[in-house]
This record gives structure tokens, sequence and C-alpha cells, in this order.
């Protein structure tokens, strides 16, 4: 299900815009604060973050420079004040992807969101999310609350085996064959201390995984 975070902190107008876009289908969430805005959109991922402009303790461009100069890829769409010209620049300014001038119409709006998420959207197969995490394999990299982690190249072809096999037990020997190719000579110490290390930036608890479970005597799976 597509999540967009909707910062708006009159109360009508989120839940105006909550109802119309659940309509849709959307999951949603509502924020009506900048500083919990910020929070929020690191901790958790969302498709798409709606932001309004005038927010207590942090405003809209405040929150979307932080969220970008913090690596954060999610389209913004900035909801502004018609009167206010220079709040459209300053938006796509701050690394907004699109604004919508207040009084928007409903349908107005959600042709801009269709629309930002087309452009946004990678093709399904490079991109896998579970948790706090996505494994972008456009770019060949690992986000944790959308911000890239330092990882080995082996770690995310392990990584990658394990998400395109999800809630299957793989063996050693078919992590090696996929992962390392067949012919190469590695021994199981070697793999399982990838899994330790890959545990270590993908989990909570690394010592008591909740993705990368082990399963003793054969292997490992993936669940999520
Ligand atoms: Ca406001």
């Amino acid at each position: 299900m597509t999540k967009i975070l909707i910062v708006e902190d009159e109360p009508g107008i989120a839940f105006g815009l909550e109802n119309d876009l659940q309509t849709e289908g959307y999951a949603t969430s509502v924020i009506g604060d900048g500083a919990e805005a910020v929070r929020r959109a690191r901790a958790e991922v969302f498709d798409l973050i709606l932001l309004d402009i005038m927010l207590p303790n942090k405003d809209g461009f405040e929150v979307c420079r932080e969220l970008r100069r913090g690596g954060l890829k999610t389209p913004i769409i900035v909801l502004t004040a018609k009167t206010q010209e220079a709040e459209k620049v300053m938006g796509l300014d701050v690394g907004a992807d699109d604004y919508v001038t207040k009084p928007f119409s409903p349908r107005e709006l959600r042709a801009r969101i269709r629309a930002l998420l087309r452009r946004a959207a990678p093709d399904t197969e490079d991109l896998y999310r579970f948790g706090k995490c996505e494994l972008d394999l456009g770019r060949f990299e690992l986000r944790r609350n959308g911000q890239p982690l330092d990882t080995t190249t082996t770690e995310l072809k392990l990584l990658a085996a394990f998400l395109r096999h999800r809630g299957r037990v793989l063996t050693r020997e078919s992590l090696l064959d996929e992962v390392w190719g067949s012919g190469i000579s590695i021994t199981d110490r070697v793999i399982d201390n990838h899994i330790v290390s890959l545990r270590k930036k993908i989990e909570d608890e690394p010592t008591a995984p909740r993705f990368l479970v082990s399963v003793r005597g054969l292997g490992y799976r993936f669940d999520g």
C-alpha cells in the first residue's frame, strides 16, 4: 500500500486530505508539527510527503531542507499559500519536488500525487523494502531510515539473494552459488561472518534477528 505522510497543523485541512487520500486507496499518517515530521519521516518509509509551510516548531522549508540534507529521497509536495509567490520558488529551492497552492482542488492534488509517484517509482524488482530498510538495486545501496549505509558488495548481493527468496530457507551452498558463483571455494565461516555483519546493519537487535534468522542445521531464512 502506498504510504503518504501528511504534515499539516490545521486539523480541518489535515482531516480533509486524509479522508480524500484514503478514499483513493492510500495509507496516510498525519503530523501537525515540523520537528516531529522530521523524526517520523526518518523513522518510517513513506512513498510521498505532503508538507505544509506554516507549522509549529519547524517550518516546512526547514523540514524539507533537513530531510534532503540527510539524504532522504522521498518525493515531497509543498502546500503553499496562494498569495505567497515566493514560497513556491523557495519550496523547490530547498528540495521539494512539486508544490500545490492553497486552497487546492483535491482533484488537482491527486493528479500531482499520481504523477510524482509514477516518476519516483523504481522498477519494482529493483527496490526491496523491509522494516526501516530499503535495498535499492538500481543504485546498489542499502538504506535505513532513508540514509544510505556503508556496505560491501558481498553484503548487498547476499541481502538481494535473501530478498529474492523471502520466507525460504537458503542453505550455505545455495548462497555460495548465488552470491559468489559456483566453483569458488569459501568456508561456511566466511558466509556466517557476512551474515553477522549484515545483521548489524539491518536488525534492531543483531543478536536476536527478526529478519535474517538462522535455521538450525540448514542455513538462513529471510522473514518479513
Ligand atoms: Ca499551517
